[in-house]
């Protein structure tokens, strides 16, 4: 038996995470193609990414779209054709009951025979159609977990910078429609190559973990904690005017102290830097994120384990 459109599905975006590929569609598509064995069409119907190139979750956002548009309409399709094969069969069973003469009446049964044979195409059809209805609906569910896969970070389990536009975005959007103040910070772990470098890879990557937790234990539901990459973490948080998320950036600092990492037996001292900006009417979200980064620079420059606030 041939794959089903859900498990060709599937194994393309097994592929996708397997290959490391940006989920963009094209990337879908071929292997989606390449694991049906088939070529894919010359000219795709999938979209083509915007100008100047899309994010990444953008991609799969068009992709899951598009799925969702066929799942509509091959929907309607199908109750369509439900709703018009019971009303012929209702009606050809009057016709004959109300033939005026045998002739009549024959060519009517082959009427009947024959449209009763569509009408078991129509339905056959009619169940493909459910079939490939509910496939596309199983791969959109296997899309919106691809995607949450394909934002979280595989160690920490946190946000990753793929996800942080998004956030990012619908976080300056909300502070600007909710005259709300917003502000991130961003953090890099001190000296933490000196922890790999005594205690080992693994021993690095569980102070990874560990911020992590601490981080996610006393952050708000809303708070994002996102890994920007490597030791370096951002703090995005909604409501929160520089003072505010200076005094959080410094809890999280304080709790860190207090909370050494405990990794094979050893209590191992970790520590910060932070650098804070806040919402400007004129920021994008990548200037509000520089100035955040400059005042990191300044608070490494001033000698680590600080929170300092940007301009
Ligand atoms: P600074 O105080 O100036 O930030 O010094 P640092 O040692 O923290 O910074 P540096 O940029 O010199 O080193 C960062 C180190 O983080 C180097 C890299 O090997 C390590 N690193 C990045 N990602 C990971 C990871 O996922 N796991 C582990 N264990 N180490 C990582
Ligand atoms: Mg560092
Ligand atoms: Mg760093």
């Amino acid at each position: 038996m041939s794959p089903s459109p859900a498990d060709l599905a599937r194994t393309a975006l097994r592929r996708l995470g397997e290959e490391r590929l940006p989920p963009t569609p094209e990337h879908f598509a071929r292997l989606y193609y390449e694991a049906a064995g088939s070529a894919p069409p010359v000219a795709s119907t999938l979209p083509s990414p915007s100008q100047g190139g899309a994010s990444s979750s953008e991609l799969v956002e068009q992709l899951d779209a598009l799925v969702g548009q066929i799942v509509a309409t091959s929907d309607n399709l199908a109750n369509g054709i439900d709703h018009g094969s019971a009303r012929m069969e209702a009606s050809l069973d009057d016709l004959v009951a109300d033939a005026p003469t045998a002739d009549t009446a024959q060519l009517l049964q082959t009427i009947v025979a024959t449209a009763k044979d569509m009408h078991v195409t129509l339905k056959a059809s009619h169940a493909e159609l459910i079939k490939t209805r509910d496939s596309l609906a199983e791969i959109k569910t296997e899309l919106a977990e691809s995607r949450k896969l394909l934002g979280q970070d595989a160690l920490t389990g946190t946000e990753n910078r793929r996800a942080m536009d998004a956030i990012l975005t619908r976080a300056l959007a909300h502070a600007r429609r909710e005259s709300e103040p917003l502000s991130v910070a961003m953090v890099d772990l001190d000296h933490f190559k000196l922890i790999n470098d005594t205690y080992g890879h693994a021993a690095g990557d569980a102070a990874l973990v560990h911020l992590t937790r601490l981080a996610k234990s006393m952050l708000r539901g809303h708070d994002a904690f996102i890994r920007y990459g490597g030791e370096e973490f951002v703090l995005v948080l909604p409501e929160t005017a520089l003072e505010g998320a200076v005094y959080v950036a410094g809890r999280l600092r304080a709790l860190l102290h207090k909370t050494p990492l405990v990794y094979a037996g050893k209590s191992i001292a970790m520590a910060f830097s932070a650098g804070v900006a806040t919402l400007k009417d004129e920021d994008t979200e990548g200037s509000l994120l520089r100035r955040a980064d400059a005042a990191l620079y300044d608070a490494k420059r001033g000698g680590r384990d600080r929170v300092i606030a940007g301009q």
